[in-house]
């Protein structure tokens, strides 16, 4: 509704407008549908409430245009008193609304009138190709409103009889609302062809709306005593009626004004009618409405072209937005698809490596339930998936250390993981299988966590280190193999010096006991001088025990044992084994040792051959320097990281750089009768307790070999 329009609506519903004078007047409205559009329905039918307002004194007639819509709703609201509206639409209120013909119209053709109108179909004059009804199958059809009477309703009554639907046959329907936008529509060929009611291509060409010759009528009918052009049969003019509500008193007042209008009163003539006669009998139209089913014999009080007609925008704009809706919920479904078959994807993919994976892995939630298992846990363990998930992990695979002692749960790792939520990594412990046996396990365990970074449990990764740990056996064997034979080869070097260092106490031995048994046989032994003599007999063969035990520790092939060692004890005795070796050669050696040192986990034997080794070859490097300039140090320190640093310091020549990045690869000797083994086995011996051995050439000339040894507390801190 135009904004025009909407005001008169208003103007009209409030009683007219107020003008001077006419306050006594009684408003009476009269709707007329407004076909043409406003301004031509108030220019043409203005005059006639003008002449009802002169000839009925106390009464101000005022027009009030209406769309087809608007039309039943002003009758049922009582918003009219009188309607002038199409012969379709009057029969439909006669029903529906009890309004009832007072007048029906006089139409005027140039001086002749006549008071029945029909339908036109035409088209653009240029569209031979439609001449009959038949041939409008598959064309565009633009008509007036499902609810004209000439421009729709009598063209599909006559379509219909030559068995064309126009709702299925057609190409398509258009409603333009005025008669001159359908004449509109077809000349500009948005239409093929289009409906109007008799008359209007007439006066459109009359007033210079329309080209004469620009369209064309179809199927047009000889019509005897009918001076236009027809498509359709005839039917009566559009009746002047009454509402319900409309006083007959009035109605009859009305309808005589109307009756003796002249025919060629200026109001007729603006109107372009020819005045009124009585009102003829509108069943022609019943007979139509009968025969397409609509208007009071149509079912559904609106049809559903009706809605589409009325909410065509919003049904296009709805439509558009259901599309949209559809391609959007299309478009969501297929990103959903996308989404799930990616997810599937990872799923599988997931699933695959971790059946794929040759480490177990399982999860835990944060009571250390056991939640998912992969395959290679399942061969690990014995266990099935079914026995493993819902159970405790802990009580079921890590409940006991290795040697049997129970694993208290509230120092398991995995346990600590989500306590703590941090990874935990442990190389060193068992798991425990079904069948009661236990297999080392290399372990890490990691918080599991949710995108808001709740910890949900804990997934270890384990790896059976079983062979690891067979070759690191073999390895250590190896070691020690190569170690003792080492030792030995070292006694066999040391068997001269050693066998020097034994005389002295037992040539001591022979004197002492020789001396004792002569004083006896003499009789000049005393108690007291033999004593003594006994006494220092005793010492040397407690020395020569002790040069003989030594010797026997140092090359005894016994199986290594690990414990806690004291450095500067076993410095101590080292040195004290190569003293003879030392004095030979004319080597003191100095020792400068750090007060407290806390100890090494480690072999005592193992160690004591790589400072023996040490301290030969530093005897050995000094012996080219004159026998009063022959220095070798040994130092023990501790650092603030719980390492233990031992060195060992001679002036000899020191080495080359050869010598120095060559002389810890095995069989590299720089001696004639060397086995270029020392320095390799004391490297092996070292690392395999965890520390690091190597060599530095000093400024001043000489070498120093440097041992670093994690201390037991260094070693207890990184197990934790
Ligand atoms: P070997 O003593 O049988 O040669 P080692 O492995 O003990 O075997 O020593 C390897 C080599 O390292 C020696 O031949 C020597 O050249 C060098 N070397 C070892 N210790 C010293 C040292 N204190 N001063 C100089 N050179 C050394």
């Amino acid at each position: 509704m135009t904004l025009t329009r909407g005001l008169i609506l208003l103007i009209a519903l409030l009683g007219g407008v107020p003008q001077a004078g006419l306050a006594q007047e009684t408003a009476i409205r009269i709707g007329v549908l407004s076909h043409r559009g406003d301004a031509a329905t108030l220019r043409n039918w203005g005059p006639t409430a003008d002449y009802l307002s002169s000839q009925m004194p106390g009464y101000h007639f005022t027009v009030v245009p209406l769309e087809f819509e608007e039309v039943e709703p002003a009758v049922a609201y009582r918003r009219v008193d009188f309607v002038l509206v199409n012969s379709g639409m009057y029969v439909d209120l006669e029903v529906r609304q009890g309004v009832s013909r007072i007048a029906t119209l006089n139409n005027r053709h140039g001086e002749q009138s006549y008071n029945t109108f029909g339908g036109v179909l035409f088209t653009r004059i240029d569209r031979t190709d439609l001449a009959t009804i038949e041939s409008l199958r598959d064309q565009r059809f633009v008509a007036v409103n499902l609810h004209s009477l000439g421009g729709f309703q009598m063209q599909w009554r006559e379509m219909q009889a030559r068995g064309l639907d126009p709702w299925e046959d057609l190409a398509g329907i258009e409603f333009a609302n005025t008669h001159d936008a359908v004449v509109r529509h077809v000349l500009a060929g948005d239409a093929d062809f289009g409906a109007v009611r008799t008359n209007i291509l007439e006066r459109m060409i009359e007033d210079g709306d329309l080209a004469r010759d620009s369209v064309r009528v179809i199927a047009s009918l000889p019509t005897e005593g009918f001076p236009l052009e027809v498509s359709t049969r005839l039917y009566p003019e559009w009746p002047f009626a009454k509402t319900g509500a409309t006083a007959n008193a009035l109605a009859q007042r009305v309808a005589v004004a109307l009756m003796q209008m002249p025919h060629d009163h200026p109001a007729s003539l603006s109107g372009r009618h020819a005045g009124w006669t009585v009102p003829l009998d509108y069943q022609a139209v019943h007979a139509l409405f009968q025969e397409l089913g609509i208007g009071p014999y149509g079912k559904p009080r609106f049809t559903f072209e009706d809605v589409i007609s009325k909410y065509r925008g919003a049904f296009i704009a709805g439509g558009l937005m259901l599309g949209l809706l559809v391609l959007l919920s299309g478009w969501i479904a297929h990103l959903n698809r996308k989404l799930d078959e990616a997810k599937r994807g990872i799923q599988s993919r997931f699933e695959l490596i971790l059946e794929a994976v040759g480490d177990g892995v399982s999860g835990v939630d944060t009571n250390g339930t056991i939640t998912f298992v992969n395959p290679e846990m399942v061969r690990l363990t014995g266990w099935t998936i079914d026995e493993l998930i819902g159970r405790s992990q802990h009580d079921l695979l890590h409940h006991s250390h290795v040697d049997g002692r129970p694993y208290p749960k509230r120092d398991c790792p995995v346990g600590a993981t989500f306590r703590e939520n941090r990874q935990h990594h442990v190389d060193d412990e068992v798991f425990w299988r079904k069948d009661g046996s236990s297999f080392p396990v290399e372990y890490a365990s990691a918080p599991l966590r949710d995108r808001e970074g709740k910890v949900l449990g804990a997934v270890i990764v384990c790896r059976d280190i079983s062979a690891r740990k067979a070759a690191e056996e073999e390895q250590r064997r190896h070691l020690t193999e190569m170690a003792h034979v080492s030792r030995l080869s070292t006694m066999g070097e040391m068997a001269s010096q050693i066998a020097h260092e034994l005389n002295q106490p037992l040539s001591a031995i022979t004197n002492y006991a020789g001396a004792c048994m002569r004083r006896l046989q003499d009789d000049r032994a005393d108690r007291d001088s033999l004593l003594e003599a006994m006494q220092l007999l005793s010492t040397q063969a407690h020395r020569a025990a002790q040069i003989v035990r030594q010797i026997r520790d140092f090359i005894r092939k016994r199986d290594p044992q690990r414990g806690p060692i004291e450095i500067n004890a076993l410095v101590g005795q080292t040195a004290q084994l190569v003293s003879v070796e030392a004095g030979r050669a004319g080597v003191d050696i100095d020792l400068d040792l750090a007060e407290t040192l806390p100890s090494v986990n480690g072999i005592v034997i193992e160690l004591e051959q790589v400072v023996v080794n040490l301290l030969r070859n530093a005897i050995e490097a000094v012996g080219h320097n004159p026998t009063d300039q022959r220095r070798i140090t040994i130092r023990s320190t501790f650092n603030a990281d719980d390492v233990i640093h031992i060195e060992v310091r001679d002036n000899g020549p020191g080495m080359d750089p050869t010598a120095l990045s060559e002389a810890f690869t095995p069989f590299y000797t720089t001696k004639r009768s060397g086995m270029g083994l020392g320095l390799a086995i004391s490297r092996r011996i070292v690392e395999a307790h965890g520390g690091r051995l190597w060599a530095e050439v000093e400024a001043g000339g000489g070498a120093t070999f440097h041992i670093d040894l994690p201390s037991e507390v260094a070693e207890a801190r990184d197990v934790a």
